[in-house]
């Protein structure tokens, strides 16, 4: 099919919405009116365990948090590429101009394929393919999970580093060798996922990793 048809279609069948308050909005609105008018200012400035950098232009509450359950569980995928729009606006906001001007790649932090086939997509590849759209840099998929852990949210923080610990694992370590690479998620919380992620691909080969993320959830 005609990829602009194809878009007319899905503009029809998904129309675009406003994350944080779910009513509709226009095709090239990121938000209504009256949740923009509320927007916070700035940036989180959070880093993932390891220290590697990860801004996020929301904290995890309210309409915020409502906005990535939705996402998540709701099926709204079609929230993506708005959500995307204000953490390409974080990362432009809270990257270094020197590591902004040389990201290689975007990726995502993967999802087991158990939990693909239920839930059908991973948020986070989503995020990551619109911040890759976004920000004119090229995605590319370069972990997978490959142990079945617990989910993080239900596990207290102390828990939850030893729960990540060798569940993913580089795909190809000569496609990201010597690259600047930035990893998407749609929160952070402990920062255990991303920290695991990231030293991955380090240990790769990745000269650097940094990371961005939706929503900034309070540690604790
Ligand atoms: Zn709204």
């Amino acid at each position: 099919m005609n990829s602009k048809i194809k878009k007319r279609l899905i503009g029809i069948l998904y129309p675009n919405r406003c994350p944080f308050c779910d009513k509709l909005i226009n095709e090239n609105e990121c938000a209504c009116e009256k949740c923009i008018g509320k927007l916070p200012e700035f940036s989180v400035k959070r880093h993932a365990l390891g220290g590697w950098l990860c801004p996020a232009p929301f904290v995890y509450n309210g309409c915020y948090a409502d906005a990535v359950k939705r996402f998540k569980f709701l099926k709204r995928k079609n929230y993506s590429a708005d959500m995307a729009y204000y953490i390409a606006g974080s990362i432009l906001e809270l990257y270094p101009p020197e590591l902004l001007q040389a990201i290689d790649y975007v990726t995502c932090v993967p999802m087991h394929k158990k939990d693909l086939k239920r839930r059908r997509y991973n948020q986070a590849e989503l995020l990551a393919r619109d911040c890759s759209e976004l920000l004119g840099i090229d995605y590319l998929e370069t972990l997978k999970k490959v142990k079945y852990n617990k989910k993080q949210h239900t596990l207290k923080a102390s828990l939850r580093y030893d729960n990540v610990k060798g569940v993913f694992r580089c795909i190809d370590p000569l496609q990201v060798k010597g690259k600047n690479i930035i990893i998407i998620d749609d929160i952070i919380t402990t920062g255990a996922t991303l920290g695991e992620c990231a030293k991955n691909l380090k240990k790769a080969g990745c000269a650097n990793v940094a990371c961005a993320v939706f929503c900034s959830a309070q540690q604790f």
